[in-house]
């Protein structure tokens, strides 16, 4: 048995000394009773009796061996500005962020809402919240104001966190007015709004007795020093909202202890990552992977952390490769969207720069395609890992592990399962196990292991029946994801359960169909979603941007190319899955983290109302699939 193999098999058959091995890796004010508090199943307890400190594991407990060295660089494209922080640095910022949060009576359990764009009072609010023992919610700063009240109706904050203004592309988002609409909007606004006045809007009005200053209260508290407030392992110490099948954000609880440790292993184990070195995860502090790969993971492990603002193409599309060589990044994480992004540009960028440094790259968020990952891999030159995971879990589900042995990418694929998880890939019909490379509904047998959600904030039953009722009979985790394990193990993710389309009674992943487009070589991305059909129940639509647009300039061009793209998917899945139509566009409709709104995308196909756009990245896609559609 390989190496890898052999540390899930522990992971999974002696679960708790695993785990107790693991909790080694962070600092215990308090050591823990007993690992694992299973009795009220699916509620998982980590750590039981433990005391710990996610502010600390990030950043007091590496002052001594190197508060000098870099633990924060900061760097903006949209303001030309390029900040780095000691560890001496990070925690005197945090401490006076701390030190302010604190006196407007904000404390343990307390919650705090921050709607920040990628500045480092970002990051210092999200750790001053985790030193006080508060609960921070980062509501994402694309969400339009009625997403956010509702964010600040279900969390009940204290205390709002936001800046003036975001930048996007050079172009100024206005943070402060969005937030006065959402507080007015909530039931339950909170007391105060802390405004961090980066001197962008120039317009901005504070709300008298409402609004409080940042730059002014931290003159005020300069020098502060805030004792860490110990908490007890499964205290909360985030809520971090994502979307589902309803219209109802669900409030993502994640624990202290738990979370702590699993990212201080998953750094080592999968990151490959070592204390001292340099980490850049392109994604955003408001969503999952900011939270724990831009801030908390590579902290508790003693990296530098790069957070950058500004898009992956400007000033040009050599940006990021520049920061990979000029700060040695050792470790970086990305995303599909971005790499597709990248893929439509000059390749010369990629080889202007020096990318020795860096050991592996990592994606995640959504399928990658096998010609990216290819692309890619091939590209940059380095081992690019496609992982899988989600807002609920935390940190990976499926992944390789490089820093347990080497990797051995497969195209396509996001891996093995993860130490700690215990996956099923079941056949939905009668929940038993699928055999290699027939699909089945990826699931997790509880107890998730520790860094993964503990509960929906607010509502333990909303959690049992939204994650633990797929299967009546087995108490199971959903993931609504569709996988299938080849004869190697590998496994592939095939969507979502909840996007399947059944066409004449068979029933196709659009995911699939989206695969097999792709291998048509004028493909640069492409959505497939269902729409209804009188005679077949479904039948797939596509959406797709083509690398070379002269093809489809003349109808006569778009005819020839539909034709060649059915015959491509007739030749990779047969005829049941081709495409009713396949229909160009040069932007597909997709929120800011680069997930495709395949629900509205599936309205407009059927004529109907697309829905919540708030999230969108850019509109004017949205036109183009009605233009489209008139075609
Ligand atoms: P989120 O919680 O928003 O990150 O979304 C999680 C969902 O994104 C998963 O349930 C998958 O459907 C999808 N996803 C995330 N990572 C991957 C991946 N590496 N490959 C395929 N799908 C992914």
């Amino acid at each position: 048995m390989g190496a890898y193999a052999d540390l899930h098999r522990r992971s999974i058959t002696d679960r708790e000394s695993f785990w107790a091995e693991e909790a080694q890796r962070i600092h215990w004010h308090r050591p823990f009773d007993q690992v694992l508090d299973y009795s009220r199943p699916p509620f998982a307890k980590w750590f039981v009796g433990g005391q710990t400190n996610l502010c600390y594991n990030a950043v007091d407990r590496h002052l001594a061996t190197r508060g000098d060295q870099p633990a924060l660089v900061y760097i903006s494209t949209e303001t030309d500005t390029e900040k780095s922080y000691t560890y001496n640095e990070l925690h005197d910022a945090v401490n006076v962020m701390a030190s302010v949060i604190a006196a407007q009576g904000v404390g343990r359990g307390d919650r705090v809402l921050l709607y920040m764009p990628m500045i480092p009072e970002a990051v210092f609010a999200m750790l001053a919240c985790a030193r006080l023992g508060a609960v921070h919610s980062v509501v994402f700063g694309g969400f339009a104001a009625a997403s956010c009240a509702a964010r600040i109706d279900d969390a009940k904050p204290k205390l709002m966190i936001t800046a003036d203004a975001g930048l996007r592309g050079g172009k100024a988002i206005h943070y402060k007015p969005l937030v006065d609409e959402a507080v007015r909007l909530a039931k339950h606004p909170p007391r105060h709004v802390l405004v961090v006045n980066r001197g962008i809007d120039k317009e901005w009005q504070p709300v008298p007795g409402r609004d409080l200053l940042y730059t002014a209260l931290a003159g005020n508290h300069a020098g502060a020093q805030v004792p860490v407030t110990w908490l007890e392992s499964s205290e909360p110490s985030y809520i971090l909202y994502t979307s589902g099948t309803t219209g109802k954000p669900k409030g993502v609880q994640r624990d202290t202890g738990g979370y702590a440790v699993a990212l201080a292993g998953s750094m080592q184990h999968i990151y490959d990552g070592r204390p001292g070195e340099t980490m850049f995860t392109t994604s955003d502090v408001g969503w999952v992977v900011g939270h724990s790969y831009i801030v908390y993971g590579p902290l508790i492990h003693g990296m530098t952390t790069i957070l950058y603002e500004g898009l992956p193409i400007r000033p040009d599309a050599g940006i990021w490769w520049k920061i990979v060589a000029d700060h040695k990044v050792n470790v970086m994480f990305s995303s599909p969207t971005a790499a597709r992004v990248l893929k439509k540009q000059d390749p010369a960028y990629l080889k202007k720069y020096d990318l020795s440094s860096l050991r592996h790259l990592f994606l995640a968020g959504e399928p990658l395609d096998e010609p990216t990952h290819r692309w890619l891999h091939d590209a940059v030159g380095k081992p690019v890992i496609d992982h899988y995971w989600q807002t609920e879990t935390g940190w990976p589900i499926l992944s390789l592990a490089p820093g347990i042995e080497p990797a051995q990418v497969k195209y396509g694929s996001p891996g093995f399962p993860v130490y700690g998880y215990d996956l099923k890939l079941l056949r939905e019909a009668d929940a038993t196990e699928a055999g290699p490379n027939e699909k089945g509904v990826l699931t997790i047998a509880p107890p998730l292991p520790p860094g993964c959600m503990t509960t929906v904030w607010g509502d333990d039953a909303r959690f049992v029946e939204t994650y633990f009722r797929t299967f009546p009979d087995q108490l199971l985790y959903a993931t609504f994801d569709w996988g299938v394990r080849d004869a190697d193990g590998y496994t592939f993710i095939l969507g979502r359960t909840d996007d399947v389309i059944n066409v004449a009674g068979h029933r196709i992943g659009t995911r699939e169909i989206e695969e097999a487009v792709q291998a048509h070589a004028n493909i640069a991305e492409v959505a497939v979603v269902g729409v209804a059909d009188a005679v077949k129940g479904q039948m797939p639509l596509a959406f797709a941007v083509v690398r070379d647009a002269a093809k489809v300039a003349t109808e006569a061009g778009r005819v020839a190319q539909e034709q060649e793209i059915l015959a491509t998917v007739d030749r990779q899945l047969g005829g049941i899955a081709r495409p009713k139509r396949v229909l160009f566009v040069t932007l597909l409709p997709k929120t800011r983290s680069g997930k495709l709104l395949r629900r509205s995308l599936q309205a407009l196909a059927e004529g109907r109302d697309p829905g919540d756009l708030t999230t969108i990245e850019d509109p004017a896609a949205l036109e183009q699939i009605r233009n489209a559609l008139l075609t």
